[in-house]
């Protein structure tokens, strides 16, 4: 599985239609400061899911990522991301030997949709697809400035989700609190329920 393609519209410093294609093995992105190569790791990270506002580098609220108007530019209403990924070895447990996720959000609602391979999907869809691949959203697949001292300053069990994830476990350990909380909730049902039969008895 390799990224072969993203395409940006719309999304910070990428007003217009942008399509960056990975041919090789080592890619590099160079430019001035201030040019928008760290806004292209943002891009990756925001279609993956990420919802910190503050760890996209952004302002209030998401709809600040949207390109928001230059001096021979107006602020446009949509931002549009897609990553394209090459499937043929089927590491996403998917069929398809391209993988296409889209997120896009709309100024005017403020609101995200997701996609996979140009059907509207959740992001639980994209979190299930991607969760064991290497990259969920806070693997090691991306390393921003920081992250290095971050890991080396970390504590044992933020450093052991990261080798889960790895691991590949973390996936289970995600279902198994999905279900943990499920039982919990259906036992408070079942005491509400039994409140209610020793009243009416
Ligand atoms: P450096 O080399 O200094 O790390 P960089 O090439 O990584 O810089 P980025 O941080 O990716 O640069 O991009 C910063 C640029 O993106 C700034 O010029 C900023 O104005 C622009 N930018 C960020 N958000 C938006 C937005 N919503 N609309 C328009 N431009 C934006």
């Amino acid at each position: 599985m390799f990224l072969k393609r993203i395409e940006l519209q719309g999304f910070k410093s990428f007003a217009d239609k942008t399509v960056i294609q990975f041919d090789h093995d080592i890619t590099g992105i160079v430019g001035p400061n201030g040019c928008g190569k760290s806004n292209i790791n943002d891009a990756i990270r925001w279609v993956l899911g990420e919802q910190s506002i503050k760890s996209l580098r952004s302002g209030s609220s998401m709809s600040d990522i949207i390109f928001s108007g230059s001096e021979y530019r107006k602020p446009v209403n949509l931002a549009k991301v897609s990553l394209v990924f090459d499937n043929t070895q089927h590491i996403f447990d998917s069929n398809f030997e391209e993988i296409e996720i889209t997120r896009q959000l709309e100024r005017a609602n403020n609101e995200a949709s997701y996609f996979i391979n140009k059907a509207p999907c959740r992001l639980k869809d994209i979190n299930d697809l991607v969760m064991d691949t290497g990259l969920g959203r806070d693997s090691l697949s991306i390393i921003t400035q920081g992250n290095i001292s971050a890991f080396a300053d970390a504590k044992p069990e933020e450093r052991r989700s990261l080798f889960e994830e790895a691991a590949g476990v973390a996936k289970y350990k995600k279902r198994k609190q999905v279900s943990l909380r499920k039982l919990e909730k259906t036992k408070d049902n079942l005491d509400r329920v039994q409140d209610i039969m020793d009243e009416i008895e």
